[in-house]
């Protein structure tokens, strides 16, 4: 994708996560996920949420370049995200 912005991220969906295990569920072995395609190295991986932030942090596999990806007030339940890490 064309429009990155400095060290910004282009995130193109946001979720919603009232599916979220309760707090109990939420260890460090079963944080929520999401997939991330990273355009930089055209990899793709995993990226776990930062509890107990509304967000979900994670570094390219390759490279090693961080995204982060906040959680939405009202997003879509989508679970594959694409971040272009400048
Ligand atoms: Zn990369």
């Amino acid at each position: 994708m064309a429009d990155t912005q400095g060290d910004q991220l282009d995130i193109f969906a946001t979720a919603e996560w009232d599916d979220l295990p309760s707090r109990s569920d939420v260890s460090r072995a079963k944080r929520p996920w999401v997939g991330i395609h990273f355009e930089c190295c055209q990899v793709y991986a995993r990226i776990y949420r930062d509890l107990p932030e509304a967000r979900y942090d994670g570094c390219c596999p390759r490279c090693g370049r961080r995204v982060t990806l906040r959680v939405g007030p009202s997003g879509t339940h989508a679970r594959i995200f694409r971040a272009t890490p400048a």
